[in-house]
């Protein structure tokens, strides 16, 4: 773990060195204890007790310089001048948690003493420091309760993953084989605001330029993928060495391995690939496509950067913990009455991370494309709870549309469909769920994590400063629509002009 969360803790002069020596000490045990915690998956760093303009501004500035450091959590143990935090929250360009909590669970009712009110002041000195906060417009996540509470962990850590995320964007360079699929709208948007906005760098190369990386790779490179694929997956009988279509196999690896010296040699953390424009492949990539996706590498169909950014950010965000995280689209439904299921896929890039058990690599026909017919690997997903997430671009600003659902085991078999497939129930039921999408304009392309939760997604949202409409529990449809109604204003203000 590289990077790193700075625990700042606020007082002030006033209370005399002893005073000061016991806030230091409460504030490691404190610290100590988020240091310790498994569910915040960076570096807890406490910083130097602040009690000062000069200190405050100079730490917030180290934090903006410093790469490692990810975001910035403060807690005023005692009562902190808030005029003295100004300076350093105004400057501050890090992701910000304010933590109000205190040291002790219990009041000692038998010994509480003035001493005691003078120490442990949180209540009060976290408000004057929330103030300036809010009278700045400091964008931020407020956690309370005490840290022996598992839920402040859990709310701290889900806000730590957002902050690794962003970082993450800050720097992230996409490459797309090819533009967009001719005449559709939704993949489209402003690279240029993007970049500015998220940190991301979106670039186009040719896809031939994938090509002549791929006449390069070595037979060795590609016998060394296709006893990775004979070692992990149930690959079918006719793509096996010596079978009648084996050498589909091995130009799919051949695809794979250009894909990884051009993507990931080549710094990128994300791709898109368009159907329309595959210049000399003999294959759609999907099999290797599919493999990169399963390490994390943000991926979408169709030059849809904006999703493929996207599947980026929720891989960071996800790392480490259970359920997956795929690049993902609405595709058909079930409309039983009371079991309305959707069931999602792609042409054929959809990623192992979310299978249940043991992907199988097959072949067959893809009716759009034109080309040799490609290898992928067919699953369906595991269960669980996750969202959805698509970011749209309108025009005046970006747009990330969630939604909360929940995977389930498909109710049958489905031997005559050749792709991988996740089928869930949106929250809080089909008719809201896609009414309040569709309303909110949100796209077709979406990225599915049941690793992540719509707090990672709120959190990430205040950080990047857009605007998330988020459907799931309690949501119904004409207050979403009022909201994104009110949510429009707001947003055209926050503009400026
Ligand atoms: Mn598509």
């Amino acid at each position: 773990m590289s990077k790193q969360i700075w625990f700042l803790t606020g007082s002030q002069g006033l209370y005399g060195d002893d005073v000061l020596e016991q806030v230091r000490d409460q504030s490691s045990r404190l610290s100590d204890v988020l240091a310790a915690a498994a569910e915040i998956p960076a570096q807890v760093v406490a910083k130097p007790l602040l009690t000062d303009a000069g200190a405050i501004r100079r730490v917030m500035l180290e934090a903006n310089a410093d790469d490692d450091c990810v975001g910035v959590i403060a807690w005023m143990h005692t009562f902190s001048p808030a005029k003295m935090w100004i300076g350093g929250m105004d400057a501050l360009r890090k992701p910000f948690l304010h933590l109000h909590t205190q040291v002790n669970v219990d009041l000692p009712w038998a010994t509480i003493d003035m001493d005691f009110m003078n120490l442990n002041q949180a209540a009060h000195g976290d408000r004057e420091f929330a103030f300036i906060a809010t009278r700045l417009g400091v964008p931020r996540k407020t956690v309370a309760g005490h840290v022996s509470d598992p839920s402040v962990v859990a709310r701290i850590g889900a806000w730590a993953r957002a902050a690794l995320a962003w970082a993450e964007l800050r720097t992230l360079k996409l490459v797309r084989f090819g533009d967009n699929m001719r005449n559709v709208a939704v993949t489209e948007g402003d690279k240029v605001e993007a970049e500015r906005r998220f940190g991301v760098s979106v670039n186009t190369y040719g896809v031939n330029d994938l090509v002549d990386v791929l006449n390069q790779v070595g037979e060795d490179e590609v016998d060394a993928l296709v006893t990775e694929y004979l070692d992990r997956y149930d690959v079918a009988a006719e793509l096996r060495p010596g079978a009648d279509r084996h050498e589909s196999l091995r130009y799919g690896a051949r695809i794979e391995a250009a894909l990884r010296r051009f993507v990931i040699d080549g710094g990128y953390g994300a791709f898109t690939t368009n159907f329309e424009d595959l210049g000399a492949l003999r294959q759609l990539p999907g099999l290797g496509v599919q493999r990169l996706m399963g390490e994390g590498i943000g991926f979408a169909g169709e030059g849809d950067w904006k999703t493929a950014v996207l599947g980026r950010t929720l891989g960071v965000m996800a790392a480490g913990l259970p359920g997956g995280t795929s690049f993902m689209e609405d595709y058909t439904y079930h409309l039983e009455p009371g079991n309305q299921l959707s069931l999602g896929a792609h042409m054929l890039e959809v990623s192992p991370d979310i299978a249940a058990g043991t992907p199988r690599i097959e072949i067959h026909p893809l009716g759009i494309g034109g080309r040799e017919d490609p290898v992928r690997m067919v699953f369906n997903a595991a269960p669980g709870d996750g969202v959805v997430l698509g970011l749209c671009d309108l025009g005046d600003r970006f747009r990330m549309v969630a939604n909360e659902v929940t995977v389930v085991t498909p109710p049958a078999e489905m031997p005559k469909l050749p792709v991988a497939r996740a089928v869930w129930r949106a929250r809080p039921d089909f008719a809201t769920s896609t009414e309040c999408w569709l309303s909110a304009g949100g796209p077709h392309h979406t990225v599915l994590s049941t690793a992540l939760t719509s707090e990672h997604l709120t959190d990430l949202a205040e950080m990047l400063g857009t605007e998330l409409a988020l459907i799931g529990e309690g949501t119904t449809t004409n207050q979403f629509i009022k909201e994104l109604r009110w949510t429009n204003a707001y947003h055209r203000l926050a503009l400026g002009f």
